[in-house]
């Protein structure tokens, strides 16, 4: 039976990054749909990592018991932390304000509770922990950041989520302002798949 590279994930996005990072290698990579395999896991770890692992876990077990022993699960879980607020929505990211809330809302709220927070102290950072279990069970682990800061204002219509109020410093531009090939080259996701590809390097 050959490797098969399966991702934690349902997004279209993150499966498109994930095969252009992993293309050298010979492999075919699902997502979970396309394996088959559903999570109904409660992430209530305390940190990325924790809660990348037992998403990686949880469709580890699921595929074993379907009979796929070779199977190599990657799962991810990322956020973003903001200093001034003592790290807040961190791993809540997804349920800030409520899962369903628009962006646009808990874009405004973040910007409205930095009020008076002056520009050196407005430092944040999207981080992503990306777990992986091999077919015998062994752990592989990455994580890695994408520095910035919140802005004063939403700006820009790419990306996703808190992207319009993430501010790039050193480039002059908000993260949403980006070209998505350059913010996969920069970011949190893009780096931590890059790591985690050297590490399968030298497994597979
Ligand atoms: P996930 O763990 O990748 O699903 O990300 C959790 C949440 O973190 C997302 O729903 C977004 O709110 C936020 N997030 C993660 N990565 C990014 C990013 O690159 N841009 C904007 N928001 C992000």
């Amino acid at each position: 039976m050959a490797y098969r590279i399966v991702f934690a994930t349902g997004n279209k996005g993150k499966m498109r990054e994930i095969r252009e990072i992993m293309a050298d290698f010979d492999i075919e990579i699902l997502s979970m749909a396309e394996a088959g395999v559903e999570t109904d896991v409660v992430e209530d770890g305390t940190t990325f990592m924790e809660n990348s692992f037992i998403k990686a876990r949880a469709i580890a077990d699921k595929c074993r018991k379907m009979g796929y022993t070779q199977d190599i699960v990657l799962a991810d879980d990322s956020g973003l932390v903001v200093d001034a607020l003592g790290g807040e929505p961190g791993i809540y990211s997804a349920r800030y304000l409520g899962e369903d809330t628009p962006y646009s809302v808990k874009n405004a709220k973040i910007i409205e509770r930095m009020e008076g927070i002056p520009d050196d102290e407005r430092t944040a950072r999207f981080v992503c922990a990306i777990a992986c279990v091999m077919p015998d069970g062994s752990e592989l682990s990455a994580e890695a950041t994408y520095e910035g800061a919140i802005g004063y204002e939403e700006k820009g219509a790419n990306g996703f989520g808190y992207d319009p109020i993430f501010y790039l410093p050193d480039r002059k531009v908000y993260s949403a302002e980006l070209d998505p090939d350059e913010k996969n080259r920069i970011s949190h996701r893009g780096k931590a798949l890059v790591k985690m590809r050297e590490l399968l390097q030298d497994k597979i």
